[in-house]
């Protein structure tokens, strides 16, 4: 909900539109039911999304063609490690293991190729985040080559991101801090693909008890839809964006309507994330 809310607010207080695009890459991993409850959710919470609802499930062809204009370039190659395999190299990177490079220069003898992956570089990645300032990873260093096309055949969600932000024309990506690790490899392949690199803004993300951020694999209670002005008043407060009580006494389409008037960039927490900013961000402050 707090990405939700902060996503609809930035979009709308700047006359922008909101895409609704559900990441159903992997649909083994998608519950039944779960699509129906994030449009019932919405719904509940007043929230319009402008345009056709976007499924990643469907968009396979144009991951392929994407990696098949990388592979045809040079610039991935087929890997045969496993997940032990790259646990046992030993190199702690910020998002698991980094990549030890074994399959680079081609598969070892006697080896089946289990995922694709992109040749990263050693040179900095370097973004401003709207809210978090300037952002820098290098790569190859910190993350190691990553995959794109993955063992049990799905394509990764970074490909597939970056490919569809540039076909449905965003401008804008709001989401939650715990991807803040990910823009660089999505900025890459952006580049790498000659696609446009939109604007990023990570909202601190809302964390249990235990330091874990608060979703449905920790085991976070639903969004209770009877109590969905409440809800969105503590979201906003979240925000740091507290609505007035005569506000959230008036109910959901009073809250959005004083949000959308009073929603500023600069009242946003930066990152609250249990393991610390997982990526390195310099001093300076973005103008
Ligand atoms: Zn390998």
């Amino acid at each position: 909900m707090v990405a939700a809310v902060g996503s609809y607010l930035d979009a709308k207080s700047h006359g922008g539109s909101w895409a609704l695009r559900i990441d159903d890459l992997d649909p083994p991993r998608v519950a039944s039911g779960s699509v129906d409850s994030i449009f019932r959710c919405l719904e509940g919470f007043q929230m319009v999304w402008d345009g056709e609802v976007v499924y990643q499930s469907g968009r396979t062809q144009a991951y392929q063609a994407a990696l098949d204009q990388l592979r045809a370039r040079g610039l991935v190659y087929a890997c045969a490690c496993s997940r032990k395999d790259i646990g046992d190299s030993g190199l702690d990177g910020l998002d698991g293991p980094v990549y030890p490079g074994t399959c680079r220069k081609g598969l070892p003898p006697g080896r089946d190729a289990r995922a694709w992956r992109v040749h990263t570089e050693d040179t900095a990645i370097e973004f401003v985040d709207l809210v978090q300032g300037r952002m820098r990873q290098d790569l190859e260093h910190e993350i190691g080559d990553f995959v794109l096309y993955r063992a049990d055949r799905v394509f990764a969600y970074h490909l597939a991101c970056a490919v569809d932000d540039s076909a449905q024309g965003v401008t804008h990506v709001v989401r939650g801090a715990d991807l803040l690790a990910s823009t660089p490899r999505q900025i890459y392949l952006q580049r790498l693909l000659g696609l446009r690199t939109p604007d990023y803004l990570h909202l601190p993300v809302a964390l249990n008890a235990a330091g874990k951020k608060l979703s449905k694999q920790t085991l976070a209670d639903p969004v209770d839809l009877d109590r969905a002005a409440v809800t969105l008043a503590d979201v906003l407060r979240f925000l740091k964006h507290p609505p007035p009580d005569e506000v959230c006494a008036d109910g959901v389409s009073a809250l959005w309507r004083w949000a959308v008037e009073n929603w500023r960039r600069d009242r946003l927490p930066g990152v609250v994330s249990a393991d610390g900013p997982a990526t390195q961000k310099d001093s300076e402050t973005p103008p």
